[in-house]
């Protein structure tokens, strides 16, 4: 297996290669940090989507979804604080004319001294940081970078602007006239959405607390410093959850969603010792509790989820604003309150790489004889964009019209591909790249006694079954 920085190189070509991720409009060289999904990357996603939205929706009968828009009243922004305090300091280098996020600047420089085992350093150097990004002090912040010596790596100067704070949303004109015409923005996530409908939700649903509304949608933010790939996307899609509550019973829902959310995760095929919490150490003013799931990436662990307990906080900015009552009568207690909000937030993106990265295998299956490898995602079943390779050993003596009966039995029940080409090991190998977890092949034995061989993604073995019993095998694999 490839090193880290191999193994993340090879994942992303492995991707563009056979149709999961290319760079968005690349016949123009690409637009930086945006992407377009192939014909299995989009369904990859969309199994992960589909996994997401039946576990939060159809398995809770207390949860509904959503579809909002992704243009919304410009007001909502002023009032969930993205206007005034959605940025991140920003300092450039004079030289190379290069960007930086001045916390990715010194989390280098904290990387560097932790290689060198300087862990002190490194903790009191992160304790600086926090300090003055929690205050503000961009000033401080200049300091800091230029106390550390930190220097550009393209330029190799330390000739620094100052700090500046960038706005991350992008902004657009509603209206086709430029007088009449207003700024809104392109949201940059989509909780907004659904609290600007949680009266709609309640009234028309009846629901009673506690109840959650889930979306999954697009969100916007004009990232300054793209990077990794799909890990940090200027277009992105989230998968999120407002889970509203009585107050009071905030930390017991806080337990109940992390433990959730983390055993999701396991169900993904992502093993226990590749997922952490991390708990937030600052929280925002209104935060009750906040922590992160992160993954280990080929590039460290990172950031996948977040799950806050924001308190009332973002229904009594949208009363404020709005001047609408976001009050809950419960008739358990007989009171008026605005509930408290648990939220679940995941990039789905960043959930697609996270799966691709688990799943991919470069293995070494040399024998004295020959040398011989492969690579091989291994999806769990649900996940995978085919379930099954249909696959007649030659073009003629009846077999295809066999694999295409087989393929019109389960083509309705779950997503199938056909193929006549080439060698059979050939077939399969092309199988074991995009991450099938069953191929079948139709021989001349079929024609006597209607049976098949199976082979499985994982083990490579290969077993003779009744043809009958294809969909049921490939079913229970992927319920
Ligand atoms: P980060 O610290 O990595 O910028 P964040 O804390 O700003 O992330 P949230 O605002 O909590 O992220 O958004 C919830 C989730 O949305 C994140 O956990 C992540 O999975 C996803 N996400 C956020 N920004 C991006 C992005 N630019 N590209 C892809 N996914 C993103």
């Amino acid at each position: 297996m490839a090193n880290d920085t191999g193994r993340f190189q090879a994942i992303i070509s492995h991707c563009k290669e056979y149709g999961f991720i290319f760079p968005s409009s690349e016949i123009y060289d690409g637009l930086s940090a945006v992407y377009d999904y192939g014909q299995y990357g989009s369904e990859l996603k969309k199994n992960i989507k589909d996994h997401w939205w039946k576990s939060m929706t159809q398995l809770h009968e207390n949860i509904v979804g959503i579809d909002a828009a992704i243009f919304m009243h410009p007001t909502t922004w002023k009032a969930s604080g993205h206007v005034d305090g959605f940025s991140d300091p920003m300092i450039d280098n004079k030289d190379s004319k290069k960007r930086y996020r001045v916390d990715h600047l010194i989390e280098a420089r904290i990387d560097e001294l932790e290689k060198a085992n300087k862990m002190g350093e490194a903790s009191e150097l992160q304790e600086k940081m926090d300090r003055l990004l929690a205050a503000g002090d961009l000033a401080g912040l200049k300091q800091l970078i230029e106390d550390e010596d930190i220097i550009c790596g393209i330029s190799g100067t330390s000739n620094w602007t100052d700090v500046r704070e960038f706005n991350l949303m992008f902004s657009t004109q509603l209206g086709s006239v430029t007088e009449e015409a207003s700024e809104i923005y392109l949201r940059p996530e989509t909780a907004q959405g659904i609290f600007v409908n949680f009266l709609n939700v309640q009234k028309t649903g009846r629901m009673k607390i506690p109840f959650g509304i889930a979306q999954i949608g697009k969100a916007f933010r004009n990232e300054i410093v793209a990077r990794q790939f799909i890990f940090r996307m200027r277009e992105f899609e989230q998968m999120e959850m407002q889970f509203f509550i009585r107050p009071g019973t905030e930390k017991q829902w806080y337990e109940y969603w992390k433990e959730a959310r983390m055993k999701w995760h396991f169900e993904l095929g992502i093993p226990k010792e590749k997922s952490r919490f991390h708990d937030h150490v600052k929280l925002a003013f209104y935060a009750d509790a906040a922590c992160d799931i992160e993954y280990d990436f080929p590039f460290g662990f990172k950031e996948v989820e977040g799950i806050h307990s924001r308190t009332n906080h973002d229904l009594s900015r949208h009363q404020e604003f709005s001047k609408k009552k976001m009050q809950y009568f419960d008739n358990e207690i007989n009171q008026n309150y605005i509930p408290y909000v648990i939220e679940t937030s995941i990039g789905l993106d960043r959930t697609v790489l996270m799966v691709l990265s688990e799943a991919y295998w470069e293995e070494d299956l040399s024998t004295p004889e020959k040398p011989d490898s492969r690579v091989v995602l291994k999806f769990p079943p649900r996940l995978a964009p085919i379930k099954l390779a249909i696959l007649p050993l030659t073009k003629k003596d009846g077999l295809p019209e066999i694999a295409r009966e087989l393929m019109e039995t389960c083509k309705p029940q779950f997503r199938c591909f056909y193929e006549e080409k080439d060698a059979i090991g050939k077939r399969y190998r092309r199988m074991d790249a995009i991450g099938t977890p069953f191929c079948v092949t139709i021989d001349h034995q079929t024609r006597e006694d209607q049976t098949v061989t199976i082979r499985h993604r994982d083990s490579m073995q290969q077993e003779r079954v009744a043809i009958s019993a294809i969909p049921g095998i490939v079913n229970k694999a992927i319920f």
